[in-house]
């Protein structure tokens, strides 16, 4: 049967003593498999209807149907919008059961770190402009290179982008950079928006995180974002952080270790 062990230093009449306890998690583990059992049950039940329902919205919306009464149309569009909002979050719930689980596989592969980025802010220059905010790349054409799953990568950056755009104010511009040190490359996404307060930087990247309850309304977004991303950028060899005041914007990078690809063997994802 699975069991946790924990080792605490006592000290008794100034000898240290060590005390170990050997705890018996079989409940623990059944829980946790039944629980991710059903977030990944539920979340594959509540796709396909979703699908179908949002496909007959945009049907009535393309006018293939004949045109719609203006207010009826105004009506369908929120019903469009909110059904995106439940797909991302449905594909939110099912990224974090799969990669709790480790049942999230990589393709990896040597990529052109700059390249990356601009393949990022072209993925999410439409999304930019739809908040009027724009998404300027500052590369310096360096040929260094990282090992990623590149599809997952750029689910990286899009996340730390689109909470950029979403928390800037409008007409302001969001700026990807890289830098470099001998051993690593950090991907920084730089924003002037809103920023974070000291006090809430703690559970940022911990699930269900909004700082405020008010930005899943103001701003839309499941607080699946960035615990996503973290346990992505660790499983493949990265990590993640940021850094961030209120009312003075906030940056957040991902950082993957610079190789070569002879080296590629000690660089399995996790
Ligand atoms: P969401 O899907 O809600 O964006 P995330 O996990 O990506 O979830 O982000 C969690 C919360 O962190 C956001 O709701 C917001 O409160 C805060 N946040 C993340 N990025 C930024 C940013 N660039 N500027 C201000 N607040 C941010």
């Amino acid at each position: 049967f699975p069991i946790e062990v924990s080792v605490t230093e006592v000290s008794h009449a100034g000898e240290p003593i060590f005390v170990g306890v050997i705890r018996d998690i079989t409940d623990r583990k059944r829980m946790d498999r039944m629980k991710a059992e059903f977030i990944s049950t539920v979340s594959h039940e509540l796709r396909t209807p979703l699908t179908s329902i949002s496909g007959a919205l945009s049907l009535m919306r393309s006018n293939a149907l004949g045109g719609l009464p203006p207010k009826i149309e105004h009506l369908v569009e929120i019903a469009l919008r909110n059904c995106t909002r439940l797909s991302a979050l449905v594909n939110d719930l099912l990224d974090i059961e799969k990669l709790s689980s480790g049942k999230v596989t990589y393709q990896m592969e040597f990529w052109r770190v700059e390249k990356l980025v601009s393949d990022a802010v072209d993925d999410n220059i439409g999304f930019g402009e739809t908040f009027d905010v724009k998404i300027l790349a500052e590369l310096n054409g360096s040929e260094h290179e990282i090992y990623v799953d590149r599809q997952r990568f750029l689910q990286i950056l899009g996340n730390f982008i689109s909470n950029a755009v979403k928390f800037s104010p409008k007409g302001n511009s969001v700026r990807l950079r890289v830098s470099y040190t001998n051993a690593a490359a950090r991907i920084l996404v730089i924003d002037q928006g809103s920023g974070i307060a000291k006090e809430k930087h703690d559970r940022l990247f911990k699930r269900f995180s909004q700082v405020d309850s008010s930005d899943i309304r103001k701003a839309g977004g499941t607080g699946l974002g960035l615990a996503i991303t973290k346990e992505l950028a660790e499983q493949m060899g990265g990590k993640t952080g940021f850094d961030s005041e209120l009312g003075q914007g906030s940056t957040f990078w991902v950082e993957f270790p610079l190789v070569s690809r002879d080296k590629v063997a000690v660089l399995k994802p996790r």
